[in-house]
């Protein structure tokens, strides 16, 4: 069987897969009852299922294929590498030429005081090596008191131990007793969900000194990092308003910790610069990286490390307990090199900043006069719809919160796209070489599955 050949019914893999697979972030029972959905290829924007039905991948698979779907170069790229050298570790004095070629490359694109790059295989391995990076920091600086790391609440760093702690999904700490210790968590700048009472910048300068008064109520020595995503992805597209990132600026700038922009998202290009910190004007002492630095063709994640904390870790020497087998692994390295070549060559972050992104986001600003929509938001290409059941009164959510957005979510699926449902709220990140006539049949295709969500909604009562 391969990608493009399926021979399988349907039924037959959704009853093996229901019987043997463990999916992520899933309800096994309620998932094996109804059966799974099978992708079988794509190419593009475009899946295509085990019935043959084509499907608009509005998500990028899962916020990652940057450059599409089925580029042969990528893949010819990871066949050469391991044709040559399939594996080997950079554990003991050793390297090799992907990973050296690598390094250099995202040294390029990264802000200037950022050089250096340790490699894993997720984002969630960036975030537990950051974890560790920021502590053993502080304690090389003979300051072993500043071990506090604040997230915010709805942030999303990943589902190991560090990644949950770090994050702010309290469904996720309740499994596993989490978080770590000396882990807090301070407000999210949710405008329309958390602080439509107030002005938008009001409200920004209201949630970013949120870490101001934790800085300070914990101690300032008491702190080693402050994480926060550009835009919150996971947690629903929270895109900031503009006085919340200048005012986060200040704060950090007065105050001596540091400060760690997850870049697993806003990265390479989804924002129409290299990272999402750069968007902001941000200065991040550390950058995890993962998904569209391959755009998902091999697994691969990183943390890219600023001369501060470098020449702090190397501080009278000493070894970094910390690696894993597959750091650096030659053949991603290979799919991230040449991925980062289409993406640089086919000029794909200044289309997303002055072409498909500005194009996407003007028809996706007016879905907001659909009568389910309470407020469409995009920046770069990330956009949210936040799904009222009264339109009269936008910030009232629904009775029974999530259950609009899981039957519009499936709706859109029937209506062939992929959008995700956070709550109430859907979501697009679609990938970056989305051309003008797909962004208007996605745009065409969400207001289809508006109006039959909203049918149905009226139908079952839970409008109004
Ligand atoms: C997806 C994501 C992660 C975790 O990455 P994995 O590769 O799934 O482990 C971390 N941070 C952010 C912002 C993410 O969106």
């Amino acid at each position: 069987m391969t990608a493009h050949s399926n021979v399988y019914p349907t039924k037959a893999l959704q009853d093996l897969d229901a019987a043997h697979h463990w999916h992520p972030f899933s309800d096994m029972k309620s998932l094996n009852a109804e059966g799974t959905r099978i992708i079988t290829s794509a190419d593009g924007v475009w899946l295509r299922d085990s019935e043959g039905k084509k499907i608009l991948d509005g998500m990028a698979g899962l916020w990652c294929v940057q450059v599409g779907h089925g580029r042969t170069e990528i893949a010819d790229a990871v066949h050469k590498q391991m044709v040559e050298l399939s594996y080997y570790n950079t554990f003991f004095k050793t390297t090799h030429p992907p990973a050296v070629a690598l390094s250099e490359k995202l040294a390029s694109l990264a802000p200037a005081h950022i050089n250096r790059v340790f490699y894993c295989s997720s984002g969630s391995e960036a975030n537990d090596t950051v974890f560790r990076m920021v502590r053993t920091y502080w304690d090389k600086l003979g300051k072993p008191d500043k071990k506090g790391i604040i997230g915010r609440w709805n942030g999303y760093h990943g589902s190991t131990l560090a990644g949950t702690s770090l994050g702010g999904m309290k469904a996720m700490h309740a499994q596993g007793d989490l978080p770590i210790p000396g882990v807090y968590h301070i407000d999210q700048p949710y405008w329309f969900g958390e602080g439509h009472e107030m002005d938008p910048d009001e409200f920004g300068i209201f949630t970013a000194r949120k870490l101001e008064q934790a800085i300070d109520e914990i101690g300032e020595d008491k702190i080693a990092a402050f994480i926060a995503e550009p835009v919150q992805g996971a947690g629903g597209v929270i895109i900031p308003p503009d006085s919340y990132w200048p005012e986060i600026r200040r704060i950090l700038k007065e105050r001596d910790i540091l400060f760690v922009s997850d870049e697993v998202i806003c990265g390479f290009g989804r924002m129409g610069e290299w990272f999402g910190s750069g968007y902001y004007g941000m200065e991040p002492d550390l950058m995890p990286i993962a998904k569209g630095l391959t755009s998902g063709y091999l697994p691969m994640g990183g943390v890219m490390v600023s001369d501060r904390v470098a020449e702090g870790l190397m501080l009278a020497g000493g070894e970094f307990y910390h690696g894993y087998t597959y750091s650096g692994h030659p053949a991603c390295a290979a799919a991230a090199l040449a991925n980062l070549e289409i993406i640089e060559r086919e000029g794909l972050v200044g289309r997303v900043k002055n072409d498909i992104g500005p194009y996407l986001k003007e028809r996706w600003l007016k879905l907001a006069g659909h009568p389910l929509v309470g407020e469409a938001r995009m920046t770069g290409l990330l956009g949210a719809l936040e799904l009222v059941p009264n339109k009269t009164n936008p910030h009232k959510p629904f009775r029974d919160a999530g259950t609009a957005g899981t039957l519009c979510r499936d709706i859109s699926f029937e209506n062939g796209m992929v959008m995700r449902a956070v709550r109430d709220s859907m979501i697009i990140s679609p990938p970056l070489v989305l051309t003008h006539e797909e962004a208007d049949l996605l745009v065409k295709t969400v207001e289809k599955t508006l109006d039959d969500t909203f049918q149905v909604l009226k139908q079952d009562g839970l409008l109004g």
